[in-house]
């Protein structure tokens, strides 16, 4: 008789359904935790991975007996023996982002596997990796294209100084956090090149995360120049949304399988089996992409730094902006800081100008742009310059407006504003994608006379068109680069010098490296000095030093660089501190701001988000879960503030409300949520009446926006 072993194993199901952790089955073989096999779940065949058991100090109860075999259990159907197993400090990765984003373990892991692994039998996945295996042999070529080597670059004394103390920190401690605070333009990524010199010379691997798709090719082809040819070639992959099924299970098996030195990607790539990861670099830590916004809402910055620990790594966060959450853990000495203030080539930061907007004569639309700024631009233009004016608001204009009798051009189906789209003649919705063409007429008096109101990037371009009639004007934003390489070829066409003017959103005014570039114009930043989401002015100081770093990259014309900013505030200590490109002064008085009014970092929150057909069914869900929150925290320390819609509150015909829980420790908001949330799950279930019914919810720890 066959002796049958009990083995635990995650599969993808739901929160909702109740199981969060590890199911039993049984196996003829022992199978190695981290292994890849199929199982039974009800009627189903589904994918599951073979689950470490529990370490015992993590469970306060006691370990109910193992039941009496083979009772009820079910046998797994196949192990996928190809697949060498994860392993348990992946495992425990998952675990813990599971356990801390309130999700389960089965939906972590499997969501974060490359979807084709669920898909591939054993011995299809066997001919994948051994395809790949020879593909990659030692004298083959590397995956990315090679530019052809060229010579590298002296570090600065900066960057000398830098690398001096990160090496001095890796020998004091076994996985530094470090906070590389470094100027625009100050050389951070030369900063990451030798350190993952460093680590891949002591044959281990690095992870290089950046915030967004459009920024890899850039930092692929800095990492294959350096590393991709002889003496000793590396072998780069990168993994992001943006790749094939088949690009990303071949990317994610030669990092799986060590064939693959260094990985680059999106915050998915978090996630990436590495066993000999040495480096984890997370370039513009700061940025909010860095926040999964579905499913597991996980901040990959923040799973880098646990994963450092877990993996004895040194973690490398960049940025010329860092966190608030992070630059306070450097004041704390948890981080390290490690500060480059200069830009490369002594090159000067450019010059922050702002335009008091009260001071111009009140014209009517020529408003948008300030007289100075034109002149300002076309004194580029001359120089045969380039220049950058962003706007964050795509389309011609947010709305159209009957002045006789006051339709606007709202949204059926959401709070919101329909955008004026000129180029299609269209309005638009942005967040139900509800299209209609422009009425001729005022739909509600007849009105031939409907106006545009305010201005988007589309408007914007056009005024500039106007008023530098010799310019060539180009816009990039979502709207422009809709098709599949167009933002590419626009760039390009930026960087071939074929642009006089670019426009557009923020979308251009982060990470990318213009070199011909001497004024950046911010034209209506200030909404986000009054915003109620406590992180706008956060967002708004990254935003409006990021883009200045995009002027001036050339140390040749960085001492005629500029930044001007229209304000209707000029006197705002945002403007102030930007004006002295003072982070520092910038992130003492916002921590102050947060610490008088409890927020985080001196306080942790979690989000609880409820959509329902009616406004009243969301908030009774919201006050019900609170009262049962309330009574449950047993404590007066986790306040659960009154529901509150979102800041849009209809979408689609959905109403969405939400409703924040603060408690003073990570510990206690964690142990609060673990013993509410599946109460949550059954008060949802009792709520079956058509006028109480919850479409979704969700909680989001740690939340970005509020
Ligand atoms: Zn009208
Ligand atoms: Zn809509």
């Amino acid at each position: 008789m066959v002796d049958l072993q009990q083995v635990r194993i995650v599969v993808d199901a739901p929160q909702h359904s109740g199981l969060t952790g590890p199911l039993d089955y049984t196996s003829e073989h022992p199978l190695a935790p981290g292994s890849l096999v199929r199982v039974p779940l009800g009627r189903r065949d589904v994918a599951g991975l073979v689950w470490p058991a529990v370490q015992p100090d993590s469970t306060p109860d006691a370990l109910p007996a193992a039941p009496a075999l083979p009772i009820t259990l079910r046998a797994v159907q196949q192990v996928v023996r190809s697949l060498p197993p994860l392993s348990p400090r992946w495992c425990e990765l998952v675990s813990f982002t599971a356990a801390y984003y309130q999700r389960s373990i089965g939906e972590v892991a499997l969501s974060v596997l490359p979807p084709e692994l669920r898909k591939l039998d054993d011995a299809q996945l066997r001919r994948r990796i051994d395809r790949l295996r020879r593909a990659l042999l030692p004298d083959s070529l590397p995956e990315v294209a090679l530019p052809g080597l060229r010579g590298v670059p002296a570090a600065s004394a900066e960057q000398a100084q830098v690398l001096a103390q990160l090496d001095a920190l890796r020998t004091a401690q076994q996985s530094p956090v470090v906070l590389l605070h470094g100027a625009t333009g100050s050389g951070k990524t030369e900063v990451y090149l030798r350190a993952a010199e460093q680590v891949l010379a002591a044959g281990r691997q690095v992870l290089v995360l950046v915030p967004e798709i459009n920024l890899t090719p850039q930092l692929e082809a800095r990492f294959a120049e350096r590393f991709g040819a002889a003496p000793t070639p590396r072998r780069i992959v990168s993994l992001h949304s943006g790749l094939t099924p088949a690009q990303r299970l071949r990317h994610w098996l030669a990092a799986h399988l060590g064939l693959a030195d260094l990985v680059l990607g999106t915050r998915l790539a978090v996630f990436a089996s590495l066993p000999r990861l040495g480096l984890i670099v997370v370039d513009e830590e700061h940025d909010p992409s860095y926040k999964q916004q579905e499913g597991a809402r996980y901040s990959a910055r923040d799973l880098a730094v646990y994963r450092g620990r877990l993996e004895q790594a040194t973690v490398l966060l960049g940025s010329a902006t860092p966190s608030l959450e992070s630059w306070q853990r450097a004041e704390e000495g948890r981080y390290t800081r490690l500060a480059m203030p200069s830009r490369i080539g002594s090159g000067a930061l450019p010059r922050v100008r702002l335009v008091d907007m009260n001071q111009l004569p009140r014209s009517g639309s020529s408003q948008a742009l300030s007289p100075q700024l034109v002149a300002a631009l076309q004194q580029r233009i001359e120089r045969g310059e380039q220049s950058l004016v962003f706007l964050n608001r795509r389309g011609y204009a947010p709305v159209l407006h009957c002045g006789a009798c006051g339709w606007k051009s709202a949204c059926p189906h959401c709070s919101a504003w329909r955008v004026f789209h000129k180029l299609d003649r269209s309005l638009r919705c942005h967040h139900c994608g509800f299209t209609q063409a422009v009425p001729r007429a005022c739909p509600d008096c007849g009105n031939t006379d409907i106006a545009p109101i305010g201005r988007g990037t589309e408007r914007l371009e056009e005024q500039l068109a106007q008023v530098l009639p010799e310019a060539r004007v180009a816009r990039i934003d979502a709207d422009s680069t809709r098709l599949k390489g167009s933002l590419q070829a626009q760039l390009g066409a930026v960087h071939a010098g074929e642009v006089d003017v670019l426009v557009g959103t923020q979308m251009i005014a982060k990470g990318h490296d213009f070199r011909r570039i001497t004024l950046v114009a911010a034209v209506n930043p200030d909404s986000a000095l009054f915003s109620s989401d406590f992180r706008a002015p956060e967002r708004l100081f990254a935003l409006l030093l990021q883009a200045a770093g995009r002027a001036g990259r050339d140390a040749a014309q960085a001492a005629r660089s500029e930044m001007w900013v229209q304000t209707w505030h000029p006197q705002h200590a945002l403007y102030a501190a930007l004006r002295r490109h003072d982070f520092a002064a910038f992130a003492a008085s916002q921590l102050a701001e947060r610490e008088m009014a409890g927020l985080p970092p001196y306080s942790h929150l979690a989000l609880l988000r409820a959509e329902a057909r009616s406004a009243t069914a969301a908030r009774d869900f919201l006050r019900a879960a609170s009262e049962i929150g309330t009574a449950s925290a047993g404590s007066a320390v986790v306040a659960f503030y009154p529901p509150v819609p979102a800041s849009v509150a209809r979408v689609a015909n959905v109403e969405r409300m939400q409703m924040l829980i603060e408690a003073p420790s990570r510990v206690m908001l964690q142990r609060v949520l673990a013993g509410w949330l599946p109460q949550l799950h059954a008060l949802r279930n009792e709520r079956r009446g058509a006028d109480e019914r919850i479409l979704r919810w969700a909680v989001d720890v740690d939340p970005l926006a509020i």
